[in-house]
C-alpha cells in the first residue's frame, strides 16, 4: 500500500505516478546539520523581518493555488474546491501572525515591587529546531498551522510528512524558501516513520509535533519522553453531533453531512458519532439519509463533484471492515455501505443505526464517510455516551434552548465545543484536545507559545 513506500498514488485511480527513495543516512545527517546551524542566526532576526517573509509566503501560495490544489487532489483525493479552500485558510494563517505575532512575541511585565525588582516580565524566546510528524489528510493546512507560528516565533522546522504526500511536503519546503526565508529554516524530510526516533534523539532537535493517528502519537510521546522533549499531540477523533429537539432539523441534517463527509470523511473533527433525541430522530434519520445519499460521489477534479475517493487502499479496507463488523453484530444500513463499481478508492456515504457497544466502530474512529446514529432520551444520556469514548477532539450540539447549550459545554469532554454549527478549525480559534485525542494546542498564541522558552525574566 501507499503508506509502506514514499510516492504519490493517485486514490481516483490507484495509479501510481511518482516515487521517491527516502534520505539517506549522511543527507538525513547533513539537513538537521543545516537546520541546527540555521536556527543559531534564524532566533536573532527581528519579528518584524519574520513579518515581512511571512506575507511574501501568503502571496506566494495565493499565486500558486490552483497547481498545489491539483496537488492535493492527485496525492490524496479530497476535491479540488476543497483542496483550493484548504489553501486560501494556509493563507489566512500565514497573515494572521505576521499581523499578530509581534504583539505576542512582547515580553509581558510582572509586578517588578512585588517580587523586590527593578523590573520583572516574562519574554517568549524560540526553542530551536522542532520536528513535525503530519498526516495526509489535510496535507497543506497541517504542515501549515505548525509553520507559521514556528516560523513567526524564531523557530526551525523539520517536516516529517505522510509518505503518500511527498510533493505537497516537498512543496512547502519551496514555498519559504521562495518567500525570502533564511535557507533551512524550513525542510522537508523525506523518511519512513521508522527514521522518526533517530531525528527525535538527536541533541539538535528540542521538540516534536505531531497530527496522526493514536498509535503514531503514543510511539513519539513515548520516544520524546525517554529523551525529555516537549510534544504536542493531535490524534484522532470520533467527535459526537447532538440534536435536541428544539433545532432545526433541515439546517442540522444539511451540517451534518457536511460534518461527516468533508474530506471525503477524512478529517479528525468530523462529527462520527450522531446522539438524536427520540422525538425527532425519525425525521432528523430522513433528511440525514435523504442528503446522504444525494450527495454526488465522483472524480474529485471535478466540478461538481462532492465526495471523492478516500486516500489510500488500506484506508478503504479499514472502513469497509467497520461497517462489516457493525452490520454482522446487527446494526441496520440505512443508506450506503458499499463500495461503487468504478476504479479509485471510492466508499458510498454511509449511514448506519442501532448501534451497540459490541460493534468496533462504537470506541473506535471511522476514517471514511460513515455516520453512526443513536436514538437517545436526554442530553445527559447522549454526554454520557459520547464521553464514554477514549477520544475527546471536538463536539456539536444543535439546541435553541439555554440550559441544555451550557449544560453540553459544561460536560462535554472534548477540546473544542460548537453550538449550532459544525467543529472548523479556524486560524483564529486555538485547536486541540482531550484524553486519547492528544495534548497542547495549535494556533492562536496559545500555539506558538507551545514551542517557545516563557523565561522569566529578573532584573534588581
Ligand atoms: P498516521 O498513520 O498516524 O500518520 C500520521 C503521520 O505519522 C505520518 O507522517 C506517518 O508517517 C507518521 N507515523 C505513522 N506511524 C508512526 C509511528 N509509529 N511513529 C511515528 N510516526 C508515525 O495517521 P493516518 O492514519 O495516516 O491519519 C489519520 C489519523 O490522523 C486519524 O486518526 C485522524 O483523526 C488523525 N488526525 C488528527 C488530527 C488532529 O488535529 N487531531 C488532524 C488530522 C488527522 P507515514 O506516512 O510514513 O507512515
Amino acid at each position: 500500500t501507499s503508506k509502506s513506500s514514499i510516492a504519490t498514488i493517485n486514490p481516483a485511480t490507484g495509479e501510481t505516478l511518482k516515487t521517491y527513495e527516502p534520505l539517506s543516512d549522511e543527507a538525513l545527517e547533513e539537513k538537521i546539520g543545516r537546520a541546527a546551524d540555521a536556527f543559531r542566526s534564524y532566533r536573532l532576526t527581528s519579528p518584524q523581518e519574520r513579518v515581512g517573509w511571512l506575507r511574501a509566503a501568503a502571496d506566494a501560495l495565493e499565486a500558486d493555488t490552483d497547481a498545489v490544489a491539483e496537488l492535493m487532489v492527485t496525492e490524496m483525493g479530497k476535491t479540488l474546491a476543497a483542496a483550493k479552500a484548504e489553501a486560501g485558510k494556509c493563507v489566512t494563517a500565514l497573515r494572521y501572525y505576521a499581523e499578530h505575532g509581534p504583539a505576542m512575541l512582547e515580553p509581558k511585565l510582572a509586578d517588578a515591587g512585588a517580587v523586590g525588582a527593578e523590573q520583572a516580565f516574562l519574554v517568549h524566546q524560540p526553542i530551536g529546531v522542532v520536528l513535525a510528524i503530519m498526516p495526509w489528510n489535510f496535507p497543506l493546512w497541517q504542515a501549515m498551522r505548525f509553520a507559521a507560528p514556528a516560523l513567526m516565533a524564531g523557530n526551525v522546522g523539520l517536516l516529517k510528512h505522510a509518505s503518500n504526500v511527498p510533493q505537497t511536503a516537498l512543496y512547502m519546503e519551496e514555498l519559504f524558501r521562495k518567500a525570502g526565508f533564511p535557507a533551512d529554516v524550513f525542510q522537508t524530510l523525506l523518511i519512513g516513520s521508522s527514521t522518526i526516533e533517530r531525528v527525535l534523539r538527536d541533541d539538535r532537535v528540542a521538540a516534536a509535533t505531531l497530527t496522526g493517528s493514536a498509535p503514531a502519537g503514543q510511539s513519539v510521546a513515548s520516544i520524546a519522553g525517554d529523551a525529555l522533549k516537549k510534544t504536542v499531540l493531535e490524534l484522532g477523533g470520533s467527535d459526537p453531533y447532538i440534536v435536541m429537539p428544539s433545532a432545526d432539523l433541515d439546517r442540522a441534517a444539511e451540517v451534518a453531512v457536511t460534518a461527516r463527509c468533508q474530506n471525503n470523511g477524512q478529517s479528525c473533527i468530523a462529527a462520527k458519532r450522531f446522539f438524536v433525541h427520540a422525538d425527532v430522530a425519525e425525521e432528523f434519520t430522513r433528511l440525514f439519509a435523504e442528503k446522504m445519499g444525494a450527495l454526488v460521489v465522483g472524480d474529485p477534479m471535478e466540478d461538481g463533484t462532492q465526495v471523492g475517493p478516500l486516500a489510500t487502499e488500506s484506508g478503504r479496507e479499514d472502513v469497509e471492515r467497520y461497517v462489516q463488523d457493525a452490520v454482522d453484530k446487527g446494526a441496520t444500513v440505512v443508506v450506503g455501505g458499499t463500495r461503487p463499481d468504478r476504479a479509485g478508492w471510492y466508499y458510498a456515504p454511509t449511514l448506519l443505526t442501532g448501534i451497540t457497544p459490541e460493534m468496533d466502530l462504537y470506541d473506535e474512529e471511522v476514517f471514511g464517510p460513515v455516520a453512526a446514529l443513536w436514538t437517545v432520551d436526554t442530553l445527559e444520556e447522549a454526554i454520557d455516551i459520547a464521553n464514554s469514548h477514549p477520544y475527546g477532539l471536538g463536539a456539536n450540539l444543535w439546541s435553541e434552548d439555554e440550559q441544555e447549550r451550557s449544560t453540553f459545554i459544561r460536560d462535554v469532554q472534548s477540546g473544542m465545543a460548537f453550538v449550532n454549527g459544525m467543529v472548523t478549525s479556524y486560524p483564529e480559534l486555538p485547536f486541540g484536545g482531550v484524553k486519547q485525542s492528544g495534548y497542547g494546542r495549535e494556533l492562536t498564541d496559545l500555539g506558538m507559545y507551545e514551542f517557545m522558552n516563557a523565561k522569566t525574566v529578573w532584573i534588581g
